[in-house]
């Protein structure tokens, strides 16, 4: 250590010193004292650690100033909204579906003490498994239904409930890993089911299951190739065709379904994905989807179909370990009435999204590049394509007009406004960066116009 170095450790304050500070008194009396001094070791302990490396002591004054800065990072919380215009509806990385206004104020109404598992009218215990049950019925026509965490523990569930020790046949072309380590193989070893594969990865025909049914098995699982699709020599066997087989042999047909829709997305000019509703009049004992891809609801998983296996989960052990919040009960009964009330288009935010057209998406572009530009940003609108994501319609895109950032390098620009307060997530092509305001939800916008003349 050279002369130089001990003569600014020296300079270094104490933590009594800093604790003197105007600042910093300020900073103990509006975060406690406990806060405030993790905060001044922080900043003490890089101080010395720069000076050590040759650099000049800072004065307490700036001393004081960085403790302000740590004290705020230490406070930040670690989730908060952010601004998508990547055009990803469904964005798993992003949260999935936002909810739409109803939802979140039941969420957040339902927070303090509600009824969640008493019965008002005998004035007695209930079930929470009631709030969500006759609204899903009513919908899509199900004898009974069961809202569990998500879509792979309904899935983990009705495995474990309904097959363990059993055989389940399903085709090698479903096999899928939907992301985030969620395997089919795997889930069905954790369950104590035996895996029956049958077919080949491109091509599993009626026969296939036929052939491998045998005494011990119990259930035909067909799983939604959600996130990836087998084009050319191809075939998959219908649900109605295994629903036939299934009756015939005393086996229960089961859909795994992924996404729930309960409306149809040819309308929007994407591919048909089955629809709940199409499942269950195909005739099997039980579907499950996800409560936040195509329903446009809250994090959950639903397994609707016959009283009788219904019934059964809902004793089963596991379910309590799987079971969903009251928060997340109120949000999806929200969701469900917009079905209800035939509303779902104009209210669900994946439904806007999906549904929002491309002349209005076009206006709203110009309007962002327009103010882009007076402010002397090199801001064009480009065509381009939105995503429905979160592993529905693979490889399918919904026409947009994209608000593209020219003069700017898109690898500096990118990690700016994901650090911007909220940040923004645009999307990168062909070297520019791009924004599509078909997922900036309506109040964002003035948010959006701001950050991104504060970043360029
Ligand atoms: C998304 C998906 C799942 C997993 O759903 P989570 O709600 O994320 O648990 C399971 N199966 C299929 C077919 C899916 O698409």
């Amino acid at each position: 250590m050279t002369d130089d170095v001990r003569k600014e450790l020296r300079k270094l304050p104490s933590v009594d010193r800093m604790l003197k500070q105007e600042r910093v008194v300020d900073m103990v009396a509006q975060h406690g004292r406990p806060l405030t001094l993790a905060a001044i070791q922080d900043v003490l302990g890089a101080a010395r650690q720069a000076i050590l490396q040759g650099q000049n002591c800072p004065t307490a004054a700036q001393l004081a100033q960085q403790t302000g800065v740590r004290l705020a990072e230490l406070l930040r919380p670690s989730l908060y909204p952010v601004i998508n215009a990547t055009g990803v509806i469904i964005h798993t990385n992003l949260g999935r579906a936002p909810l739409s206004l109803a939802a979140q104020q039941a969420m957040q109404a339902t927070s303090q003490y509600c009824n969640l598992e008493y019965d008002l009218d005998a004035g007695e215990r209930g079930s929470r498994y009631v709030h969500a049950e006759e609204l899903l019925c009513r919908l899509t026509g199900a004898e009974a239904a069961l809202v569990v965490n998500n879509d792979a523990a309904a899935v983990l569930l009705v495995l474990t409930a309904l097959a363990r020790g059993r055989e389940v046949i399903i085709s090698r072309g479903q096999l899928v890993e939907i992301g985030g380590g969620f395997r089919i193989p795997e889930v069905m070893a954790q369950s104590g089911a035996h895996l029956v594969e049958v077919g080949t990865t491109n091509r599993t025909y009626l026969s296939d299951y036929e052939a491998a049914i045998t005494a011990e098995t119990a259930m035909l699982l067909s799983v939604h190739t959600s996130n990836f699709r087998v084009i050319g020599f191809a075939h998959e066997t219908s649900l109605a065709e295994l629903v036939a087989l299934a009756r015939a042999h005393n086996l229960m047909p089961v859909d795994d379904l992924g996404s729930g829709a309960l409306l149809d997305t040819a309308r929007f000019g994407l591919t048909h994905e089955r629809t709940v509703q199409e499942s269950l009049a195909a005739g099997v004992d039980l579907v499950c989807f996800s409560g936040d891809k195509l329903l446009g609801g809250p994090q959950a998983g639903v397994i609707l179909g016959t009283s009788e296996y219904i019934s059964k989960l809902k004793r089963h052990p596991l379910t309590r370990a799987v079971r969903v919040s009251k928060s997340v009960l109120a949000g999806l009964q929200a969701t469900l009435q917009h079905y209800l009330r035939d509303e779902a288009l104009q209210t669900i935010p994946v439904w806007q999204m999906m549904a929002a057209d491309l002349e209005q998406l076009s206006k709203r572009a110009s309007a962002l590049a327009e103010r882009l530009r007076l402010a002397g940003v090199d801001a064009r609108v480009v065509d381009g394509f939105s995503a429905v994501g979160g592993g529905t319609l693979p490889g399918e895109t919904l026409p947009t007009r994209l608000v593209a950032i020219h003069g700017v390098p898109a690898q500096t620009l990118a990690p700016k406004l994901r650090h911007t307060s909220p940040p923004v997530m645009g999307r990168i092509e062909n070297e520019t960066f791009v924004l599509d305001l078909r997922t900036v939800l309506p109040g964002e916008e003035t948010d959006l116009q701001r950050l991104l003349l504060a970043s360029l």
